[in-house]
């Protein structure tokens, strides 16, 4: 590295620090987003954003994205807007601090700010640990994950054609097996339910069996197919796939379906139309088509037919699988940016974890959650700046400055997380 890029790799950690550890007092001076009646949001220009910094490579690449986000917006908007970065405890941070992984006072704080982005949070598996995120999408009722996908040129890929990939998941983010209504199966919740199947259902479970439930609802389907149909229309996308298992779970996989194209023919009558109609012949306007796919042909259709694939809405299993696997096809986990969305509030995050064999040695990629960055940026209608950092991204790509998750494969040089923040604020302009 030169003395010069030293230099400012030095410069960004340590402003970088400095805007992480301001005291709340610091933070008074910055004004919270409003919720109006009609629950749009009112957004300052001295913006307070909740930031939870996560476990595991949390701290590095929330660093890394907090100075990305911050510089876009300084070149936007100069002095005019600004955001404080409110730091908020989860995870084990919040735990050595609290005892507690998500006290209430965090979930008080997420509230107040209304718009927050958090990096990943470790979930203990086995028992009596409550994922931290389902439950922070729960408690605001962030009801659909929205995870889009596309191919930055430059990144390494394990297709022929990840150019073809642009997707947006909608993934229901509330109920089906997420919902978090399971009992192991000695409990004795299992063995009162599987008495009750037996006498009342004649459905009759060994002993040995744990039992999980599914819950699919028609509002809770209609209102992400809803937001689904939104986005197609306010980006004038092409299509809406609703993409389920109903061949097999009738009652609620199926049911997904069938609730998605009700409300496409009664909310959106004429500004959408089924596939099957438009085989009879195109409208005359512009409409966004509505298909539906099978889970597991799906998997080979984003494959094998990828471009005819466009904005996807699905329940909750499916959309944490599917989405994976899209994201594997333009470079894998560490580009694929989400965001929690409810009616008011929104919590904004990287699709992967906290890959806890990086954690505190800065080599994770950050782009995920600058991209979520983005997202979030976006979602406040601050696209100047949004658009500022995505243009600088894809230049960073396509002068093959990565990180060593893709330099592994390119054969490059693997850039630091910090290293690459700062290659991506070099390239920022104003368009
Ligand atoms: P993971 O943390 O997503 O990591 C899996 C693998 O993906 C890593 O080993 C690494 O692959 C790659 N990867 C992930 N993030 C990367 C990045 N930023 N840069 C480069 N490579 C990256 O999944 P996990 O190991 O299954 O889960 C670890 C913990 O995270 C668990 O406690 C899980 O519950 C939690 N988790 C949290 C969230 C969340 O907070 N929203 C989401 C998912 C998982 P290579 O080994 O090939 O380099």
């Amino acid at each position: 590295m030169t003395a010069c890029a030293e230099s400012f790799g030095y410069y960004l950690k340590s402003r970088l620090t400095f805007l992480i550890n301001k005291t709340d007092s610091t933070w008074n001076s910055m004004s919270y987003i409003q919720v109006r009646e009609d629950s749009k949001l009112e957004i300052p220009d001295d913006l307070t954003i909740g930031f939870i910094e996560g476990d595991g490579i949390g701290p590095d690449i929330s660093r890394a994205a907090v100075t990305v986000i911050n510089s876009c917006i300084e070149l936007a908007y100069k002095e005019k807007r600004r955001i404080g970065w409110k730091k908020i405890l989860a995870g084990d941070a919040a735990f050595e601090k609290t005892g507690k992984h998500l006290p209430q006072e965090s979930l008080d704080e997420l509230k107040k700010c209304v718009v927050s982005i958090k990096g990943p949070l470790t979930t203990p598996i086995g028992e009596g640990f409550r994922s931290l995120n389902v439950t922070m999408r729960q408690y605001f009722d962030l009801y659909a994950n929205v995870r889009p996908i596309r191919y930055f040129p430059g990144v390494p890929s394990p297709v022929k054609n990840p150019e073809k990939v642009d997707m947006v998941v909608f993934r229901e983010n509330t109920e089906d097996l997420y919902a978090g209504i399971e009992w192991r199966y000695d409990s004795d919740e299992a063995k009162k339910l599987r008495w009750f199947l037996k006498e009342d259902f004649q459905v009759k479970l060994t002993d040995d069996t744990g039992i999980g439930i599914k819950p699919i609802s028609k509002f809770k389907s209609q209102r992400l197919v809803r937001k689904a149909i939104q986005y197609a229309l306010a980006n004038r996308r092409k299509s809406v796939t609703l993409v389920h298992k109903g061949n097999i779970m009738k009652y609620t996989e199926g049911a997904f379906k069938e609730w998605g194209y009700d409300l496409a023919a009664t909310e959106f009558k004429d500004q959408t139309i089924r596939e099957d109609e438009l085989q009879q012949g195109a409208p005359a306007a512009w409409r966004v088509v509505m298909k539906d796919r099978i889970t597991d042909n799906m998997f080979q259709q984003v494959l094998t037919r990828t471009d005819e694939y466009d904005i996807i809405a699905t329940t909750n299993l499916n959309g944490d699988y599917l989405s994976d696997a899209i994201a594997a096809q333009v470079g894998g986990l560490g580009l694929a940016p989400g965001g929690n969305i409810g009616d008011v509030y929104a919590i904004f995050e990287a699709v992967h974890g906290t890959a806890p064999k990086y954690a505190g040695q800065d080599v994770a990629n950050p782009t995920s959650l600058i991209l979520s960055g983005g997202m979030m940026l976006r979602h406040i209608g601050w696209t100047e700046a949004a658009n500022i950092l995505e243009e600088a991204l894809t230049l960073t790509y396509a002068d093959q400055k990565v990180t060593q998750d893709l330099a592994r494969v390119l054969k490059v040089k693997a850039l630091s997380g910090t290293e690459f923040a700062t290659e991506v604020i070099k390239r920022m302009k104003v368009p």
